[in-house]
């Protein structure tokens, strides 16, 4: 590996609608092992409830509906963030809307893995752990 070579972890965002957060608690409860091979980010009381109930340490960006959404929509842009789950609530509506069509537009845009429910939220959570080599 040259000087300039460095192993990052890979980031991965957390994102739970309020009808999905007990699903994002457990799904972290379960992966915690894994979850700590990455850098954690998320929105702000995805982020917080992940840090409280699963012991697993995040940054903690935004609120969904202030703007979280699109922060991490910035990240994926700029090709700092590697995978998102976003466990949305199909039932329910949402006054952020644009937001979250953005996010999902964006992974899409980059080719960036999306998990929106938990069978998939699994095999990202699994397939992704090893870590990137960036040259700098
Ligand atoms: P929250 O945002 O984690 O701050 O609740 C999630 C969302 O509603 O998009």
């Amino acid at each position: 590996m040259s000087k300039k070579e460095r192993v990052h972890k890979k980031v991965l965002a957390l994102i739970a609608h309020d009808g999905k957060k007990a699903d994002m608690v457990g799904y972290a409860i379960a992966h915690k092992e894994t979850l700590k091979a990455y850098d954690l980010i998320g929105t702000g009381t995805t982020s917080r409830l992940v840090e409280e109930k699963a012991g697993l340490e995040m940054e903690g960006l935004l609120s969904g509906p202030m703007g979280g959404d699109a922060q991490i929509a910035a990240r994926v842009a700029d090709g700092r963030c590697d995978a998102v789950i976003f466990l949305r609530d199909p039932l329910d509506k949402h006054p952020h809307d644009p937001d979250i069509n953005m996010l999902m537009r964006v992974c899409d845009v980059h080719n960036v893995p999306l998990a929106t429910n938990l069978a998939t939220a699994d095999l990202v959570t699994n397939g992704m752990v090893l870590p990137r080599n960036n040259t700098e």
